[in-house]
This record gives structure tokens, C-alpha cells and sequence, in this order.
């Protein structure tokens, strides 16, 4: 516990004199910030970045503290020494923020085997990967990756359903899992999320994870060093074996071979393998055709783009975990508009609390429009025909077979028109191409369609209404 004598009497010197805090109580201040800490992030995350922190000193309301690599202090900074800051703070409220830098001299600091922790590119060859054995080392995973941070929804329920099934079986469910799905969904998440998971709850299995890029290079230095032999058995000795973005060795024959053989080595003894990708098995080109149907034969996932309610749901998730009290208005601004990918949306919010905290003004829509601009338009630009075609047949309640479809019916015809005119607005695509794109017409009708919504917009409030609010939908 902290001493409050000894520290009120430290902040109370006269201002002249630098003010320290004496080194015993700085660190029963630590141990007391650790706990709240460690109770906060997890103990996966408290051992990977907390734990390797030293106190130095405080000085006039900033604790100055070291860590071993450079690494670890820009992560630190950017996801940590706020909240130290201020849980400090409200126990010695003079605290009012945090140096990190980087300690010159590493090894008398730490243990070895804490410094390998560190790095999460940590481990130079397959055992210190295989984590298990070794126990505590990062193995490559990102701690923030776990289960309990990956938000749920209807575009990812089936793959994370899939994951934690293989994380938590105790004879291998399915072989291979095949996640796949576009850049940024949280492939990479679930999988660090299963490693976790398994080196958790039983430390004795060994987890392999690596990419796919990262074993082919291991693959090609194995060849030239004539230690294949050594790769062979490093990688088939594993219990679990998760290779992560498989589409890159597409076209790669010989990495391909290697890896073919392996699968079924593995597989053959009844050990585990998760693969992901960007695409699904079939249509990974350049794969060949006997290791697609091998990956096809487990359990084949996708995670599909993200909802406005996943997107919400992860912007609420990332906001309490770096406690920031952001206007639910904000949220939803930022749900609506960076529909890309979940690493945007993460990157966005990231940027639009640094913004407010650095400048110490209250986050708003102006705010937030002003700090990512860039990252709006691009999204902006991103709305496909495709996504319009789906979004007014779903407010509509038609068919989106409807869009292509050569009924003229009023019912259907209406809402096809004001998909293209939508489109007009919303894409950079030509009157033909966005013909094309509704089952072949012609790039008149889609001129017709165009001064028809016009006209009616002005005639019709409540038309025109709808139409702004697909807009508004649609562009965010
Ligand atoms: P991928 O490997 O599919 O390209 P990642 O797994 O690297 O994507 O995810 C990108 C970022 O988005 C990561 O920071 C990840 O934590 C986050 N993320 C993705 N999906 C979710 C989710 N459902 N809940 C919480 N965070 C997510
Ligand atoms: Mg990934």
C-alpha cells in the first residue's frame, strides 16, 4: 500500500527544490497501479508489456520509466501510458503523466527470457515458436488477440464458433479449419485467439504459428543450409499448426510441395491445423488442385464484411478498453461512414481520441470529420453498385435478383431506378457501366432512371426523403 505520509510530505517541499519521490515508495505506488492494472488488461497483456517495465523515477509529477526495446515503448505510449497516468494519478494525484524511454543497457534489467517476450516477431526458429514448451514467450501473437476481445456479430459468428470449437476440443474436431475472408476482418485475431486459448488451458501442447510467407522463407533457408531435415521435423512435431494468409504461396510450387506434405503428416498423426486466407479454397488461383481439396475437407469459415451493428459493436468494445467516453453520436458517425475494415475503424477511432486528448477538446462529428478526412473519402469512394443494389432492395423489400431482372413492374421498377440513380451519385462509374451492372441495360435507361428520381424528388417530399436516407445510409 502506499505510504501517505511519506508522500504528501515529498509534494509538499518548497518549489524550488526539484520534487523526487524517494524509491521505496515509488514502488508500492507500482505494485498498486500494477494490480489495478493487470486486473484491467489481462494477464497475457500485463506480462507482455507491464511486466517488463522499470521505474525510474518521479520528478515533478512525471514518472519516468524504461523499457527494453524501442518497440515496446511505442506500444506503450499508444496503448498503455495514459491509463497508467491516470490510475496513478488517482492514487498520488500530483502523478500527471508518463516518460518511457528505451534502457541503453538491457541485460542487467531483465532476464533473458523476458526480452524475448517483447517482440511480438519474437522467436528465430520453430521452437521458440512452439511456445509451449517454453511456456511464456509470445511466439509471434499479438496479445491484445484473445477471444474476449473479438466482438461477435452475424458476419464473423460462424468463424469465430468454428475457432473457439478448435481452441477449447480436446480430440481435433475438424481438419484443417479454413478461415478466410477480405483484408482487416479479424482472420489473424482468431487465430492468435485460438493459440491463446490452447497455450492457456493446456501448456503442454505445442502451438505453432506463423505465416504463410514466414514458412515458405523458412522453407527456402532450410534448403540452402541443407537442413531440411530439421524443418521437417520442427514442423511435424507440432500438436497445432496455424498458417495465416495461405494465398501466399499460391503459385509457389516447391513451398506449395513442402507444405502438401507437411498437411498430411500432421494430419495423418491427428494433430491440428488452421490455415486462413483471403479467399476460399476453390477460388485460390495459382493453389494446386490436390492441396485445395485437402483444405477443403475440414471445416471451410468466411467471415463476411462487416454489419453497421458489428462496426458499432467493436467502436463501444475499443472504446471502454482504452476508456475513452466517446459521444454514442461520434460512434455512430464512424460506424456509418468506415465500413471498410475493422483495422480502419480501430485506426480511425485510435485517431480521433489521440486528436482530443492532444489537444484537449471534446470529441465531436466536426471534430471528427476534420481529423479523418482522408480516411472518409476513401471510404466514401468505396460504395459499390453492388452495395447500393442490396441496400435499397433490403429497404424496399425486394428481390436484389429484382435489380437485374427485366420485370417492370412499378413495385420493382421504382426501386431499380432508384438504385441508379444512387449509383450515379455514389460510384465514379459511367452511365453504360452502371447499365451493365443491372442485368445489361442500357446506358439511356439509365439516364431515364436518373431524371425520373430527380423529378420525383422534387415533387415528393417524402420520396425525397427516403432517397436521402438511402443516401445517408449507403455513404455511411
Ligand atoms: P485480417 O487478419 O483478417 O486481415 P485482423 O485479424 O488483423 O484481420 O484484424 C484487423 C484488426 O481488427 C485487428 O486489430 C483486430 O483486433 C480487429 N478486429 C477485427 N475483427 C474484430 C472483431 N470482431 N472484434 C474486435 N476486433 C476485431
Ligand atoms: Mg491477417
Amino acid at each position: 500500500m502506499i505510504d501517505a505520509t511519506s508522500s504528501s510530505a515529498i509534494f509538499n517541499k518548497p518549489e524550488a527544490e526539484p520534487q523526487e519521490t524517494d524509491q521505496d515508495t515509488i514502488l508500492a505506488q507500482w505494485s498498486t497501479v500494477n494490480a489495478q492494472l493487470r486486473a484491467e488488461i489481462g494477464e497475457a497483456a500485463f506480462q507482455s508489456w507491464i511486466k517488463p517495465i522499470k521505474i525510474r523515477s518521479i520528478e515533478d509529477g512525471v514518472v519516468n520509466v524504461t523499457v527494453p526495446t524501442r518497440f515496446m515503448r511505442d506500444w506503450i505510449v499508444a496503448h498503455y501510458a495514459e491509463r497508467i497516468a491516470s490510475i496513478w494519478q488517482s492514487e498520488v494525484p500530483e502523478v500527471v503523466s508518463l516518460d518511457v524511454s528505451v534502457r541503453s543497457d538491457r541485460s542487467p534489467v531483465q532476464p533473458r527470457e523476458n526480452m524475448k517476450r517483447q517482440t511480438p516477431a519474437a522467436g528465430e526458429n520453430a521452437r521458440d515458436m512452439a511456445g509451449g514448451r517454453q511456456g511464456h514467450n509470445n511466439a509471434g501473437l499479438d496479445a491484445r488477440f484473445v477471444f474476449d476481445n473479438f466482438v461477435v456479430g452475424k458476419p464473423n459468428e460462424f468463424a469465430y464458433a468454428a475457432s473457439r470449437r478448435v481452441a477449447e476440443a480436446e480430440r481435433v474436431p475438424f481438419n484443417p479449419l479454413f478461415l478466410y475472408g477480405g483484408v482487416g476482418l479479424g482472420k489473424t485475431h482468431l487465430m492468435h485467439a485460438i493459440a491463446w486459448h490452447i497455450r492457456q488451458t493446456t501448456p503442454e501442447r505445442t502451438v505453432l504459428y506463423l505465416s504463410a510467407e514466414k514458412f515458405m522463407h523458412r522453407f527456402v533457408q532450410a534448403i540452402r543450409e541443407s537442413t531440411t531435415m530439421d524443418f521437417k521435423d520442427q514442423f511435424r512435431s507440432v500438436d497445432v499448426l496455424m498458417i495465416d494468409d495461405v494465398q501466399f504461396i499460391a503459385g509457389k510450387e516447391s513451398t506449395q510441395e513442402e507444405f502438401f506434405h507437411t498437411f498430411n503428416a500432421l494430419v495423418d498423426q491427428g494433430r491440428q491445423i488452421v490455415i486462413s486466407a483471403d479467399k476460399s479454397p476453390s477460388d485460390l488461383v495459382g493453389m494446386e488442385e490436390r492441396l485445395i481439396s485437402r483444405l477443403n475437407c475440414g471445416l471451410v469459415a468466411d467471415i463476411h464484411a462487416t454489419t453497421y451493428e458489428l462496426r458499432l459493436g467493436i467502436l463501444q468494445s475499443k472504446a471502454a478498453q482504452i476508456r475513452a467516453d466517446i459521444p454514442s453520436k461520434v460512434m455512430e458517425f464512424l460506424a456509418h461512414k468506415i465500413t471498410s475494415n475493422v483495422r480502419e475503424l480501430e485506426g480511425g477511432l485510435n485517431r480521433v481520441v489521440a486528436h482530443s486528448q492532444l489537444i484537449g477538446r471534446d470529441i465531436t462529428i466536426e471534430a471528427t470529420q476534420e481529423v479523418l478526412h482522408d480516411l472518409l473519402r476513401a471510404n466514401d469512394r468505396r460504395v459499390s453498385i453492388e452495395e447500393i443494389q442490396k441496400q435499397v432492395a433490403n429497404h424496399c423489400n425486394i428481390r436484389i435478383s429484382d435489380m437485374h431482372s427485366a420485370r417492370r413492374a412499378r413495385s420493382v421498377a421504382r426501386p431499380r431506378q432508384v438504385a441508379m440513380y444512387l449509383a450515379k451519385q455514389l460510384t465514379a462509374r459511367s452511365l453504360p457501366e452502371i447499365g451493365r451492372k443491372f442485368g445489361g441495360r442500357d446506358h439511356t435507361t439509365v439516364m431515364h432512371a436518373v431524371r425520373k428520381v430527380e423529378e420525383l424528388k422534387s415533387m415528393d417530399p417524402g420520396f425525397a426523403e427516403d432517397v436521402e436516407l438511402l443516401r445517408r445510409m449507403l455513404e455511411g
